[in-house]
């Protein structure tokens, strides 16, 4: 039912993908997990929207509470559900926040964006053994920008 349906903002570039969208969640109650039954690229949840894909926990902020504010441009959850979009589970951030102990805490940037990584996250990136798929799955940015991190084109000055 449309009526059940959380709030949209009216003015959202995305709203008229709201139906579609809310239509692959598993709409529970106000403080649950609602879970996105949808296409999944590793972790997270996607869905195109005017032939880009967007990570759909990111979509439901879009949808729901508008544009990230200025300088904080990672939707972060504060479940563990990499999948949840329930909009009060979610919000606005900034990277460093997302450097934190708690994995749960996942963030993702818009594609085409270049992440504000943090120099922590560089770091890390440099050191870790895995895989370039799976170092950008677990970042969200793209596998080449991973390599040009680990041979240092990008982010020259952080040792
Ligand atoms: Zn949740």
């Amino acid at each position: 039912m449309i009526s059940s349906f959380p709030g949209v903002l009216s003015n959202s570039p995305y709203v008229g993908s709201y139906l579609r969208f809310w239509n692959q969640v598993e709409i529970q109650g106000p403080d649950e997990c609602w879970l996105w039954k949808g296409n999944t690229r590793g972790r997270y949840g996607q869905i195109k929207f005017e032939g880009k894909q967007i990570s759909v926990h990111r979509f439901s902020l879009l949808l729901t509470v508008g544009s990230p504010p200025t300088g904080k441009p990672w939707a972060l959850h504060s479940c563990r559900n990499t999948t949840c979009v329930n909009p009060t589970h979610l919000e606005w951030g900034t990277p460093s926040k997302n450097n934190g102990e708690d994995r749960s805490r996942d963030g993702t940037t818009p594609s085409g964006i270049k992440p504000h990584l943090g120099e922590d996250a560089v770091r890390a990136i440099r050191l870790d053994k895995r895989k370039g798929p799976v170092i950008a799955e677990q970042y969200d940015i793209t596998e080449s920008y991973v390599g040009r991190i680990k041979s240092r084109k990008s982010w020259k000055n952080v040792t």
